[in-house]
């Protein structure tokens, strides 16, 4: 059985498993695919002492600093379900698809989250060449440029509003008949000069010239039109989905899927912490699950000096 047992291995779980190495305790990573989001990041600009460095590069130095340490790492190991202690104290469990199952004193949660796409035809192909997903990631890349943002929610509207005061305009789409954001945002939305709002549109294509990105068609759902709007760059903001569909029914979820954390990582299970993109905690960035991840595993330490093997 390990001491740590960090289901993920994105920037949370990479940092998690530094911080619980380092402490000299039995550490394992089991994980889809290390590196998790950051392999299909273009440039990251973000990352504080870094200028500048790309997604898969970043991703393998996770990998050689977690490999650094002595830590069992399972790649390509889904996890299918936690199972939680029997008694204070005791071994948490956590079953994999492919029949095995893991054991551990405590176990950090770190399976972070997906965008939800919009599954027109141009998302996936320009993904990275003018279809984004993370204005504070992105937006600077498309300074004087034309952009839309595909969304009217409270991630839309906000990305609208952030993007409005670096690019050259904004066109904002929403499917429905009208914004979904909080009055406030939408206030703040409309008294910008460099936007315009398209109601009841449904995007149907994202559009471009085989090598990048240069338009987005929609139909006008109230005339049955379809619209072409030219433009470089195109944000979807209609939603990140926790990765917690395995853990319905164990620990507590937010309405939202993700997993409630408190100010140490904590969820709802002794000896069950959780970090980055999966959590509660708000601005999903890298630099904020990195230090979540080394939060968690603190806390682990904490939890495995307090509470006695049973
Ligand atoms: P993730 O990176 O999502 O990692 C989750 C890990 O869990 C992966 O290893 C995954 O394979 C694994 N996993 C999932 N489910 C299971 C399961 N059931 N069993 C086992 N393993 C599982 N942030 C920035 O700060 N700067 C940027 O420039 C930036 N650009 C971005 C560009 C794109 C296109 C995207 C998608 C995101 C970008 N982000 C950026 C956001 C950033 O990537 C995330 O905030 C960060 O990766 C979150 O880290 P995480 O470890 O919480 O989760």
């Amino acid at each position: 059985a390990y001491d740590v047992l960090i289901v993920g291995g994105g920037p949370a779980g990479a940092a998690a498993a530094v911080y619980a190495a380092r402490k000299g305790i039995r550490t394992g990573v089991a994980a889809e695919r290390f590196g998790g989001q950051v392999n299909d990041t273009l440039a990251i600009e973000n990352f504080v002492s870094v200028m500048e460095t790309e997604g898969p590069k970043f991703a393998a130095a996770l990998e050689s600093h977690v490999r650094a340490y002595d830590v069992d790492i399972m790649n390509l190991q889904r996890a299918a379900k936690l199972v939680p202690a029997s008694e204070p104290g005791g071994l948490v469990t956590v079953e994999l698809a492919n029949g095995g199952t893991l054991r551990s004193r405590t176990v950090i949660l770190s399976t972070g989250a997906r965008w939800r796409t919009v599954n027109v035809p141009g998302e996936q192909e320009y993904r990275n060449k003018g279809v984004a997903y993370c204005p504070h990631c992105d937006g600077p890349l498309f300074k004087g440029k034309r952009v839309a943002v595909i969304g009217g929610g409270n991630s839309g509207v906000e990305a609208a509003i952030d993007l409005a005061g670096i690019v050259e305009h904004v066109s904002l789409l929403e499917y429905g008949e009208q914004l979904r954001a909080d009055a406030v945002l939408v206030a703040k939305l409309k008294s910008l000069p460099n936007v315009r709002i398209h109601t009841n549109a449904q995007t149907t294509e994202l559009t471009g010239d085989g090598n990048k990105l240069n338009g987005i068609t929609y139909t006008d759902r109230v005339s049955g039109e379809s619209r072409h709007v030219a433009l470089e760059g195109v944000f979807v903001q209609i939603g990140l989905v926790p990765n917690t569909e395995w853990l319905k029914g164990t620990v507590e979820l937010s309405k939202h899927g993700e997993i409630i954390v408190d100010a140490k990582g904590q969820t709802n299970l002794p000896g069950v912490l959780a970090a980055g993109d999966v959590t509660t905690v708000p601005y999903k960035q890298i630099i904020i699950a990195t230090g979540d991840g080394a939060k968690a595993a603190l806390s682990a330490f904490d939890y495995l000096i307090r509470t006695p093997a049973p």
